[in-house]
This record gives structure tokens, sequence and C-alpha cells, in this order.
């Protein structure tokens, strides 16, 4: 029996990172290992690589790959559920879209792809492969047999399928390695992450969650959430024990759906997952947290909700009753995290820029969120504003997509002043009497103190070399 192994790419970030989604997916089995750090196996003794591949891994992967047999590679993820055709000469199987159950997608019926026709010699990389996926019209003549057979790859592509009868492969991972960035957390604490639904209904234009779970949210059912919650706290406890540090130090979780609270059987999920007896912190979409619903969320105890402010300077239908929603969160003693959004495109020069983080200020000095986290602008293929930054993408950005770097702007001096200002106004906020009266006390050495320390020394060094330079 060979072996099974999980890979990330990009390789697992023990800084920021938390559980690797791959885990999901691992069979059970001694054979099963997770791989770190993305070093090079014998291929004889592998029966099978699991790899998942986001935007930013591409490149990593296709290194790893080529050294490689291919025939024993498995993809998913963002990456390949774009663009599969990508991964024809990188992989075996390509599965498109979520799954939790290897075994159950590769028996599911192969999903077909055309190739385009295309002249090598003109394209000059015999690498290339383009083509899309038979859908709509194109369905009917294949079904009838009118599409030629040698454009068609078959046995290659596949939808993934949920079964939510397997376990995530927590027991692979050392969860000392995750590391967020929480208000109140030190670095000592462990924290942990699960899923209890994939997908969100809405269709934010930016986001890519509607491309990779399509427009639905899928609930994991109770019971099988309830056997990963008991199995999930066996794992915190034995975690601690193996660090002295972590044993009587606070414990967190990360509820990792994109809208929790949308399903209406929350309060029964809330009450499954708060057996783990840790901080709970989620993701929250103004609109659906009512009054009802904060008050459920205060019963269980939960410690944050993170927030799409987006971008200040437009109006967004989800966030309509935001400043009650922070305020009623504020009320019932539970902490705001905002996130926003820089369209680095938007803020080129000075006049600009002043707007732009103008409005950002009075909305965030007016809100007065416990932690508010800067975004750049990442346009993913498939989403619905990637139509117009795509003249602007080259394959070379993907490995950018980080929503830290600014890589729609190529000059790079304004591009680091763009990293720069966004930092500043975040260090700005934290660091204003405003936040240390009516908020916290920043300075504590939690997570989010100490990562901030890191980013004012790292931004310093880059002011210095950007301050004396016009672009
Ligand atoms: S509500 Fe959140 S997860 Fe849903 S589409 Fe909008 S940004 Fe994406």
């Amino acid at each position: 029996m060979g072996m099974i192994i999980g890979m990330s790419f990009p390789r697992n970030d023990k800084n920021l990172g938390l559980e690797p989604s791959i885990l999901n997916v691992l069979p059970r089995g001694s054979n099963v290992e997770y791989c770190y750090d993305n070093h090079d196996f014998d291929d004889s003794a592998v029966e099978m690589y699991l790899c998942s591949v986001y935007i930013s891994g591409m490149a990593e992967f296709k290194k790893w790959a080529m050294r490689h047999d291919t025939r024993k590679i498995v993809v998913g993820g963002y990456h390949p559920t774009m663009f599969p055709e990508a991964f024809l000469n990188y992989a075996d199987k390509i599965v498109i879209g979520p799954t939790d159950d290897i075994y159950a997608t590769l028996k599911r019926k192969s999903t077909p792809f055309r190739l385009s026709r295309y002249d090598a010699s003109k394209i000059g990389n015999d690498r290339f492969v383009g083509g899309h996926l038979i859908s709509g019209d194109e369905w009917t003549d294949y079904t009838n047999n009118l599409v030629p057979l040698e454009s068609v790859v078959e046995n290659r592509i596949f939808e993934g399928a949920l079964t939510f009868s397997n376990l995530p492969r927590y027991d692979l991972y050392d969860i000392g390695r995750n590391q967020q960035i929480i208000p109140g957390k030190k670095p000592d604490d462990l924290v942990t992450s699960v899923n209890t639904s994939f997908g969100c209904p809405f269709k934010c234009d930016f986001c890519c969650t509607p491309v990779m779970f399509g427009p639905r949210l899928i609930s994991k059912p109770l019971e099988a959430l309830s056997r990963e919650v008991d199995f999930m706290k066996a794992h915190l406890i034995h975690s601690a024990l193996l660090s002295p540090a972590s044993v009587l130090r606070d414990r967190y979780v990360f509820v990792r759906d994109e809208n929790f609270t949308l399903q209406n059987d929350f309060e029964e999920r809330l009450r499954i997952i708060a057996r783990l007896d840790a901080k709970i912190y989620m993701f929250g979409s103004a609109n659906t947290l009512t009054k009802k619903v904060m008050d459920k969320l205060k019963e269980y105890g939960v410690y944050m909700i993170c927030i799409g402010l987006e971008d200040p300077t437009k109006t967004y239908a989800k966030n309509k009753t935001l400043d009650k929603v922070v305020a009623g969160l504020k009320d019932r003693g539970i902490y705001t995290y905002l996130s926003f959004i820089v369209n680095p495109l938007e803020v080129v020069g000075a006049v600009k820029a002043t707007a732009f983080y103008k409005a950002l200020k009075e909305r965030v000095y007016h809100l007065m969120p416990e932690m508010i986290c800067g975004n750049f602008l990442m346009p993913f293929p498939g989403t619905p504003i990637w139509d117009d930054y795509y003249h602007l993408i080259s394959e070379d950005d993907f490995k950018e997509y980080d929503s830290k770097t600014p890589f729609l702007i190529k000059n790079r001096v304004v591009h680091d002043k763009m990293r720069y200002y966004m930092f500043k106004f975040q260090w700005d906020y934290f660091m204003s009497s405003k936040y240390d009266q009516q908020v916290r006390d920043f300075e504590v050495e939690d997570t989010l103190h100490l990562r901030f320390l890191e980013l004012k020394r790292y931004f310093d060094e880059v002011y210095r070399s950007i301050a004396i330079v016009r672009p």
C-alpha cells in the first residue's frame, strides 16, 4: 500500500495560517500524511498526492509537479475550479468545487472538457492547454455525439462530492502552528477552526466564494458537526498537553463559514461548538445580525464577529444596518473585527488617496471596532468584477494574491507607498487615544499588538526607502 500525501500550495504558513483545507479531504489510514513543506517524494512509495492549490500557489505547484509522476497527482481548490485546463498537464485528476470525500468524488461521472483548437507553433508553448467545460447548448451536441471525440477530455475532471461521512484529518496536523491575529489572543493560546457550512447565497461582485461554491449555502448535518466537534475537543486537549505553555491558556475556535448566522438552525450549531470551551469567532454579515441573533450569540459566549465594511466609498445592501449592528455587538460585549477594501486604482495620487482615507477614517472612528484589517482589492477570475481588471493582470500577479499586495499597480514606488499608507492607517487607529479610551488597551502583547509591532519595524524601513523617492 503506497502513501497518500496531502499538500497545500502555497505551503502552509506557520505564522498566520489555520488548519489547511486539504485535511477535510484526506482519507483515513496509517498510510496518509500531511506534508507541511511541499518537499519532494520518491514517487514509487506514493499511491496518490492530494494537492489543494490556491491562486497564489500555482507557480510553486507547477515546479513541484514537474518533478513528480503527474499520473499520481489529484488537484482541487480554487485555482483548479476556475482553471481546470491549467492543470491538465500537471495532474491526472482535477476536482472542481468543494469536496470532503475523495473516493466518492473520483467515482462520479467525469465532467467533459472541450479542448480549444490552436496551432502549437503559434502559441509557442506546447504545454499550453485551452478549452472549457461542456455545458449549455454544447451539452446537447455532446450527448448526441456531435462533438468530435478527439477534442473532448474525459475522466480527468470531476465535480467534488460532499458526503459529510468523514472526519477531517486534524489528527495529522499540529494546531500549535495555527497563529491568528485576534485581539486578546496571546501567542501560546491555541486556536482551531471548524466549518459548519459551505458557500454563501449573496453575490458580492468581488468575492470568490460564489464562484467556488455556486449560489448555495450547503449546511453540514448536525450529527456530522457533533462528531467533528467531539473529535476536535480531544485534539485540542491533546495539543495543550503536548505544549505545557498552552495548558492553562485560552482556546479559540474560528467558525470558518462564510455566513454562519444565515442558517436557520445556527443556534443548535452554536450549542454544539460551545462544547469546545473555546472563545468563538466567526464571519458575519450585518444584514443577518438582527437583535435576536445577536442575543443568541451573546448567550453562547461568542467572542468576536468579523464583518466586511468593504470599500467605505460604496454602499452595499448587506451593510445597511452596519452601524446598528456594531453598536449592538458592543452593547453585548462581543468584539467587532471590521475588514475594509482598498482599490489601488482608486487611490492613485495624493488627492484621491486623501479623500479615500478621510472617508474610511470617518466610518472607522465612528464605529470604533476592536479590530480593523485592510485588504487590497483582488479581482478573482470568474467574479463579476474580473472583466474590468483582467487586462491588468498577468499570471505572474497570481503569486501576489494575498490581499496585502496592490499588484494592480506596477510602479514599485507607488506600490510600496500604498502598502505603507494602508498599514499606517491601521497603526494610527490602534494607537489613537480614542481607541485607548473608548475601545480597549492595545499594548497588551497579544497577537494583534505583536503583529503590528512587527509590521511597524518592517514599514519603517519601507518608509525610509520611499519617502525620498517620487514615483
Ligand atoms: S456576503 Fe461575504 S461570503 Fe457572501 S458573497 Fe458577500 S463577501 Fe462573499
